[in-house]
């Protein structure tokens, strides 16, 4: 890590013992339970856990925010010298925007995108800093360049939607360091963003946070990112923080099984350290009278039934687990379960081909203008049978335009598609059934795909319908339930709706039901993107386990490099639409010979190499 540059006391914000609950008319569910954490001026503390862990409500609480239902049952926040938690609306209302900042995910939270760039900046900068309109013009040029957004003046004059996502990101960003804060949380801020995109932004935020000497919590999913970018990390699970300590310690040898669980659950691009989902779900409340892990680690004992303190291990570092004592601190290199991580013998080249793009262009006329748009420029990559290909790059990158022309939902331009030596059709509805059936495709979005009013079954039995006249009707519920016992569902959620399952239940049943159909190609596109890190490692384990078992072949669309490293033989790396490296994927990333795939390489964070990414790779 680097070290900070800027030093001061008044911000200091800590959350004391702090207890939250929401009260329902079902009774009081508690959700935080005996949180302390202390952000330091100049220090950057990252958050870390699943979905429904506590941190976004740990963020909020330390902002003074509080949603209706909402109790405080034991323990304060405390910021220079007051209780945020009991302060009245009036006073939160003079410290946030004024000395604590709140970067969210979603720019829609912090820009309007009915205001202009320069009222935006003005309205913040003359009641929290009272400068007048000249001066506050002034600062705001001088902050949007500090961002690096081009033409500062001529931005401010600019609505929100006239900038890219990243552009957005970064605004929101200057409007919120512009009046001087003394604290800045910041939630998710580069999720959804690109990854060069995202490696810019955050590098903006460490250097302009600790320059400016505030106090700082990112909270993330991504803990590659948080050990890459933070001094200190939190690691939070069903309400509670289970370890904390030096942000490069704990990646690099978590005493705590759910941290090693965690760090486990990572796609990384500089090892062959095999990749492992976390079995079961997270639970949503804090536990009582037991370890909150306790449902799912391979570590528990009858011990583990009791309340579980915060245990300090050494000055700067704690864990909540009874067997500290015994369990060693683990390396997540050092698991060698079956692995993710792919490795074939034969040299793809050698091997005949299932699937054959020949100089695929797809050509679209833009909104409006109707001006051509080259989305997919004369690409050209054949698919071994039984193999995975992945394709990686930015979004505008032309991925999944590619890949939906090979299922027949975008037709192409120009070039050939084959399947078999045989040319398909440009559409799916043009090709066979006996096609249709031999290429599926699963996205990103399951509840876009799952019709909201079909039960798991009636889902999984349409495909049956389609393609598999050779099961009976009778003998479509063994089908079903054996094919839901392959992609590892529990067979009583069948009669469920998709509403009543998790994300990463629903992404199974999607996976289910193309299978279902016995395809010989299984498309993919980004579908473990909007999945916590533990329930992608379980659904690309699953993808590996039946392409190997099934000898299915994979296309796997995705713009993380290390999700690519977890899944695909051969890749092919596209920008503008165009190809600008292909390889075996663990040689295109250990030795990448086109500036755009080392640009992407040195986007991706990497705490063994954290002053790197921080500097940009120079
Ligand atoms: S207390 Fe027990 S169940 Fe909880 S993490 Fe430790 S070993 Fe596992």
């Amino acid at each position: 890590m680097t070290t900070t540059q800027t030093t001061r006391q008044d911000g200091d914000l800590a959350a004391e013992g702090l207890s939250v609950g929401y009260r329902a008319r079902t009774g009081l569910t508690q959700v935080l339970a005996d949180v302390s954490v202390q952000l330091h001026s100049g220090r950057i503390l990252g958050l870390a856990g699943e979905s429904g862990s506590g941190k976004s409500t740990l963020a909020l609480s330390l902002l003074g925010y509080r949603v209706s239902g909402q109790e405080i049952l034991a323990g304060r926040v405390a910021f220079d010298g007051r209780d945020l938690d009991r302060a009245s609306i009036k006073e939160l209302r003079k410290v946030w925007g004024a000395r604590l900042a709140y970067l969210p995910q979603d720019t829609a939270t912090s820009l309007n995108p009915a205001l202009t760039i320069r009222r935006h900046f003005v309205e913040g900068l003359r009641r929290h800093r009272g400068l007048d309109n000249a001066a506050a013009l002034a600062r705001s040029a001088e902050w949007l360049a500090r961002v690096e957004i081009p033409e500062p003046e001529n931005a401010l004059h600019k609505y929100p939607h006239q900038f890219s996502g990243g552009q957005q990101q970064r605004i929101a960003l200057a409007l919120a360091l512009s009046v001087d804060p003394e604290v800045l949380i910041l939630d998710e801020p580069t999720t959804g963003l690109d990854v060069v995109t995202q490696a810019h932004v955050n590098r903006l935020i460490v250097t302009l946070a600790r320059d400016a000497g505030i106090a700082a919590l990112y909270v993330s999913h991504n803990l590659a990112l948080l050990a890459t970018v933070c001094d200190e990390l939190a690691i939070m699970y069903a309400g509670q923080i289970v370890e904390q300590g030096v942000a490069s310690a704990v990646y690099a040898a978590p005493r705590h099984p759910y941290t090693a669980a965690l760090i486990g659950a990572v796609p990384t691009i500089a090892s062959d350290r095999p990749l492992h989902g976390i079995p079961g779900i997270p639970r949503p409340s804090v536990p009582v009278h037991t370890c909150g892990f306790a449902e799912r680690c391979k570590f528990r004992t009858d011990a583990c039934d009791t309340d579980i303190p915060l245990v300090t291990l050494a000055e700067d570092r704690a864990a909540r687990c009874v067997r500290l004592a015994e369990l060693p601190a683990f390396d997540p290199g050092a698991d060698h379960a079956p692995a993710t991580v792919v490795d074939r013998a034969a040299p793809a080249k050698e091997l005949d081909a299932i699937l054959t793009v020949d100089n695929v262009g797809v050509v679209f006329a833009r909104p409006g203008s109707g001006e051509p748009f080259v989305a997919v420029d004369d690409v050209s990559v054949r698919v071994p049978a039984g193999r995975a290909l992945g394709i990686a790059g930015e979004s505008g990158s032309g991925k999944s335009t590619l890949l939906r022309s090979i299922a027949g939902l975008v037709r192409p331009s120009s070039g050939t598609i084959s399947y078999r030596g045989a040319a398909l059709a440009g559409t799916a509805g043009e090709r066979p059934v006996a096609l249709r059936r031999a290429i599926q495709i699963v996205f990103q979005n399951p509840d876009a795909t799952l019709n909201p009013r079909h039960t798991v079954y009636q889902s999984l039995e349409r495909p049956l319908k389609l393609f598999r006249p050779d099961i009976a009707k009778r003998g479509r519920r063994e089908a079903v339930a054996a094919m839901m016992r392959q992609v590892r569902l529990a067979p009583d959620l069948v009669d469920r709706y998709p509403r009543n399952l998790s994300g990463g239940q629903r992404q199974r049943v999607a996976i289910a039901r193309a299978l279902l159909a016995e395809p010989e190609v299984l498309l993919c596109d980004e579908v473990t993107s909007a999945l916590d890190v533990s329930v992608q490692a379980s659904i690309l384990e699953l993808l590996v386990g039946l392409q190997a078992e099934r000898d299915l072949t994979v296309v796997f669309v995705t713009h993380d490099l290390g999700v690519l490293r977890a899944v695909a033989d051969e890749a092919i790396i596209l920008q503008n639409g165009a190809i600008r490296e292909e390889g075996p994927t663990t040689r295109l990333l250990r030795e990448p010979s086109h500036p755009y795939t080392k640009e992407l390489i040195a986007a991706v964070p990497d705490p063994e190499r954290a002053n790197e990414f921080l500097s940009g790779g120079s």
